[in-house]
């Protein structure tokens, strides 16, 4: 199953609801993605305001 960008937190998800915000408003068209492991260490969660670990969609 294709993953969908979460067009709230940018989370990358599979199935039709985000597991983190509970948000449905999911956009199939991403071109790329992101691993955060380490979002307080990681230079790109700083430039993305991402503050927690995932696997994050761009666009
Ligand atoms: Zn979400």
């Amino acid at each position: 199953m294709a993953k969908k960008m979460c067009k709230k937190c940018k989370r990358l998800v599979t199935g039709d609801k985000c597991p983190i915000c509970q948000s449905d408003k999911l956009n199939e068209s991403w071109k790329g993605r992101v691993i955060v492991i380490d979002a307080s260490r990681s230079e790109i969660a700083k430039k993305m305001k991402l503050d927690a670990a995932g696997e994050y969609a761009l666009r």
